[in-house]
């Protein structure tokens, strides 16, 4: 893990927030490359389940809504944490992280329940802690002006409900799609970007005939698993946990985690939800608008049940590099001295790499290759997002680009000139083609993307 956190920070995929003034604890910033990893995975969810779907639609709520919808919902109530103050110290924890043994080895925990800051095992009794980050709307800091950061995406999809189905004229079973930042006041955070309290969530609110529910939920598990094999993510470290009736959340039926298996353990990384008519229902009764649906065939009125696959970027990309780390001990080139030292790979699947391609120079004392490597550089870069290196060796050159997981570097070399082509190099084997420069766009479409 460490590992991956300082390849993070080097190459600039990811930094902690406000990193000058010390940081803050489960904030983060996605640097040049980390920000391009996250819009290239929201943009293959979209395809995939707003493009090529033909009844989910999509939406972008406010992150604000107005207070009642939060007790609707039950998030006020329900959407909390144990609490434990340790009473020496005054720190605080969850009290199933201090039961379950988590703090063990951190700072001066050596067993469970023992304070990590001081030692100390008196904590007060666990009082629940409500993970919504409280705000005003509008200038009056009082009361009746409190509202929250939204913790999940999900409820406008509920509260526009009738509003979507009615303006896109949709039948069931149809969806509601978002990507959205949502967040929430974590009391134990760790694990780099894992909890983070500030993230987008994509997730599906996919409404349903009652009796239908059952079915579909098997249905959008099997296509939502299939989604991270497709980020590249090894089936061998995918796996599914059913949570046990006890553990739901207030509003579900069932629940499925789709787990991955981080550096630190297997952890969720998606889940899917059958929420049934719970929030519909409850927005009905708390708005007191009518929020049921009218069955053309069945000529009558309910509300329909809500099957809900939800996935967070950040863990996707969490997972997506420590699943794309590679190190080989002396390097992969067996043909250069320099190669003695650990080489990173980042292999990640071509089709979200941040960076698709490199153009470079052999070398660049040469006029004539640099005008040429420009030149390619400047067609390229209007179809997809790549880079121009000229400085340093062309190993050392190769070896940056593999490090961000780069699928394809191009060098002009004294040949191009003659016969106007180029060298193309496959980040994964190594091989080295050569391409002609008018046949470029479409080779590389067709090695990216299909
Ligand atoms: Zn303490």
């Amino acid at each position: 893990m460490d590992k991956i956190v300082s390849l993070c920070k080097r190459r600039g995929f990811i930094f902690q927030s406000s990193e000058i003034y010390g940081g803050v604890e489960a904030l983060w910033d996605y640097g040049p490359l980390g920000s391009l990893l996250k819009n290239n995975i929201k943009s293959h969810w979209l395809k995939r389940f707003v493009q090529e779907e033909d009844n989910i639609v999509l939406i972008d709520g406010a992150v604000l809504m107005h207070p009642k919808v939060w007790m609707a919902s039950g998030h006020l109530e329900n959407f909390t944490d144990p609490l434990v103050e340790c009473k020496n110290c005054h720190s605080r924890f969850r009290s199933d992280h201090m039961i379950d043994g988590r703090f063990i080895g951190q700072g001066k925990a050596k067993e469970k329940n023992q304070c990590p800051q001081c030692g100390e095992k008196e904590f007060t009794p666990p009082k629940q802690f409500n993970l919504m980050f409280k705000t005003f709307l509008g200038p009056v800091e009082d009361e009746a002006h409190i509202t929250f950061l939204r913790p999940e995406t999900a409820q406008s999809m509920f509260t526009d409900f009738k509003l979507v189905q009615e303006a896109m004229r949709l039948k069931l079973p149809f969806g509601i799609a978002q990507i959205g930042r949502s967040f929430r006041n974590e009391i134990t955070t760790g694990n780099f970007t894992f909890r983070s309290r500030e993230f987008d969530i994509a997730e599906i609110e996919y409404f349903v005939e009652p009796g239908q529910d059952e079915a579909l939920f098997d249905f959008w598990l099997e296509k939502w698993e299939k989604f991270f094999l497709e980020l590249g993510l090894k089936k061998e470290n995918l796996r599914r946990y059913e949570h046990p009736k006890e553990s739901l959340a207030h509003y579900s039926k069932r629940t499925v985690d789709i787990e991955y298996k981080f550096p630190f353990g297997w952890s969720e990384l998606a889940g899917v939800a059958n929420r049934t008519d719970f929030d519909l229902s409850q927005h009905a009764k708390f708005s007191g608008q009518d929020l049921s649906y009218f069955d053309d065939e069945k000529k009558k009125n309910y509300f329909p049940y809500v099957i809900e696959p939800t996935m967070g970027i950040e863990r996707a990309v969490l997972a997506i590099l420590c699943d794309a780390y590679q190190e080989i001990k002396g390097g992969r080139t067996k043909t250069t001295k320099s190669a003695k030292e650990v080489e990173v790979v980042l292999k990640l699947d071509k089709k979200i790499a941040p960076i698709k391609a490199a153009v470079l120079p052999l070398v660049r004392n040469k006029p004539a290759l640099v005008k040429k490597a420009k030149e390619v550089y400047q067609t390229l870069k209007t179809h997809f997002v790549c880079q121009y290196d000229e400085s340093g060796s062309i190993g050392r050159r190769y070896r940056r680009l593999d490090e961000v997981g780069v699928p394809f570097a191009l060098t002009i070399d004294f040949e191009t000139l003659e016969k106007d082509d180029l060298t193309l190099r496959d980040r994964d084997t190594m091989k080295q083609d050569r391409i002609k420069i008018n046949e470029l766009i479409e080779v590389l479409k067709k090695k990216l993307f299909e």
